[in-house]
């Protein structure tokens, strides 16, 4: 029997609801239970969505919108402590990472309340066609109703609140459905979001039955738009199945960096802390660096031991910068990957005494091995020698997805002839291309997605434009 504490119910309409059934959350690193949530299914769901309607009947003016969103921002900071450990307890990611999790958390709620302020239409100028002549126009910003938000288990506090804070912005209650594996950072942001007053039914927390909650979110016709952070498989067929809803889907990658040997200092140094970060396990880590040739001896002698010299342990210690993977199937899949890669392993490749991938480097992968044109989402980095930038692009190019990419080099023309080329929703120059600021415009093309998201654009999404015409 769990104790209180490890205990939680769901989140619907303003209810701690339990349903007799229990998802445990257990620590990737130690298998310890962190807790357990009630497992919710069909019912919880629709329950959920029937809440979410009823708060809709009750819409909030963009003012208390704001002041909630502003005051979920500060008790952020108020809890950041408790807000990374939960992170790093369920997710195993390692409190550096897991902090800096937490902290931008807050800018995506600061971000989100902007956009509660200046949510506006626009003028149209009606005058400019001898149809409009003696009309005015204009547009409103509705909102465009319920909202379905599906998150992945990397960025358990910050991907909800990219979805949950935009559409409280848009003036949409949303049913949520956390990742299974680390559901409890979104329960207690929502707790957070209740203490600074957010009314009962706008924010719903039903974990449990992806299958049956997605089901429910897909048929039923309140819903107006899913959004979508997780795999491609899961992603894509969501969209196929709720054709009549705006589908937004944030996908994976096979990250591409391109050195050139004109790269600024630190570039070793960035791309490997950016590709063994969370063990790997972000949309944007550093996958497949592109070392041009005249630089490709300089580059490893400096990489390789920035990656070895990374510190690999338990993610509860501060000084640790990579844990474990989710699970074992993911774990025992990666190192199968890197077992059948036709590439050199430089570093790493094996497992640490507590049963960690330890950071591994491969150079020279054949370009069908699975490391070079899957995402790994593990701690994997493979080095390919090119001979020019046009190669480097066209390989980093040579793939299904399409969510950011990276060019180092000081030659500015180089850089932006790069930066249009590179097929990519984002293209970083000098920078990794793991790098997001909350309030950027994020997002993937070719299998990575289909929109971007940050308050600004996200909040776009979730309203649609009602036309007012008046005869003067
Ligand atoms: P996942 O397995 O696709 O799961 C994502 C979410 O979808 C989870 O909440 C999962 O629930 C749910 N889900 C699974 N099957 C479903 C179904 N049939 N209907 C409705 N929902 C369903 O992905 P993940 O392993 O958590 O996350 C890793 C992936 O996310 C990687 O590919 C990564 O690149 C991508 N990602 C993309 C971004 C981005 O912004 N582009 C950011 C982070 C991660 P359960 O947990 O209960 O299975």
């Amino acid at each position: 029997m769990a104790t209180a504490t490890e205990d939680h119910a769901l989140l619907i309409g303003g209810e701690r609801v339990e349903t007799g059934e229990w998802l445990e959350v257990r620590s990737p690193y130690s298998g310890d239970l962190v807790g357990r949530i009630a497992k919710g299914g069909a019912a919880e769901a629709r329950r959920a969505l029937d809440a979410a309607d009823a708060a809709a009947a009750r819409p909030l003016p963009a003012h208390e919108r704001a002041r909630i969103l502003d005051a979920v921002a500060r008790l952020l900071e108020e809890h950041h402590d408790e807000a990374a450990r939960t992170i790093s307890a369920e997710a195993g990611k390692p409190m550096k990472a897991a902090r800096v999790e937490a902290q931008r958390a807050v800018s995506t709620f600061t971000f989100a309340a902007v956009e509660a302020r200046r949510l506006a239409g626009e003028v149209v100028p009606m005058d400019a066609s001898p149809a409009g002549a003696g009309k005015l126009a204009f547009t409103l910003r509705r909102p465009i109703g319920l909202v379905g938000a599906i998150s992945p288990f990397n960025f358990p506090l910050n991907l909800v609140a990219h979805k949950v804070a935009p559409a409280l912005a848009a003036g949409c209650p949303v049913v949520l459905k956390p990742a299974s594996a680390t559901p409890l950072s979104a329960l207690f942001l929502a707790s957070l979001e209740e203490e600074a007053g957010l009314p009962a039914g706008w924010l719903n927390v039903v974990a449990g039955s992806a299958s049956q909650i997605g089901d429910v979110l897909v048929e039923d016709d309140r819903v107006k738009l899913i959004t979508f952070t997780g795999s491609g498989d899961v992603g894509w067929g969501l969209a196929e199945r709720a054709h009549r809803k705006r589908v937004k889907l944030e996908l994976g990658n096979a990250t591409p960096a391109i050195v050139c040997p004109d790269a600024p200092s630190g570039t070793a140094a960035k791309l490997a802390a950016n590709g063994f970060s969370f063990a790997g396990q972000s949309c944007i880590s550093v996958q497949r660096v592109f070392v041009l040739a005249d630089g490709w001896d300089a580059f490893v002698r400096e990489f390789v031991p920035k990656v070895q010299a990374l510190r690999v342990g338990d993610p509860a210690d501060e000084e640790t910068d990579v844990g474990p993977v989710i699970g074992e199937d993911d774990r025992d899949r990666i190192l199968a990957w890197i077992g059948e890669s036709k590439g050199d392993v430089l570093t790493g490749g094996d497992v640490t005494d507590d049963g960690l991938i330890r950071p591994t480097v491969i150079a020279g992968p054949a370009a069908d091995d699975k490391v070079q044109c899957e995402e790994v989402f593990g701690p994997v980095v493979t080095l390919t020698r090119v001979g020019s930038v046009d190669e480097a692009i066209e390989q980093a190019n040579a793939t299904r997805y399409g969510l950011q990419a990276a060019i180092f080099s000081t030659d500015l023309p180089t850089c932006l002839d790069a930066a249009t080329r590179l097929e990519f929703g984002g293209v970083t120059v000098n920078e990794a291309p793991t790098f997001r600021a909350d309030q950027m415009p994020y997002g993937g093309v070719k299998a990575s997605g289909n929109t971007k998201e940050g308050p600004a654009w996200a909040v776009r999404e979730m309203t649609e434009e009602r036309l007012v015409v008046l005869q003067t």
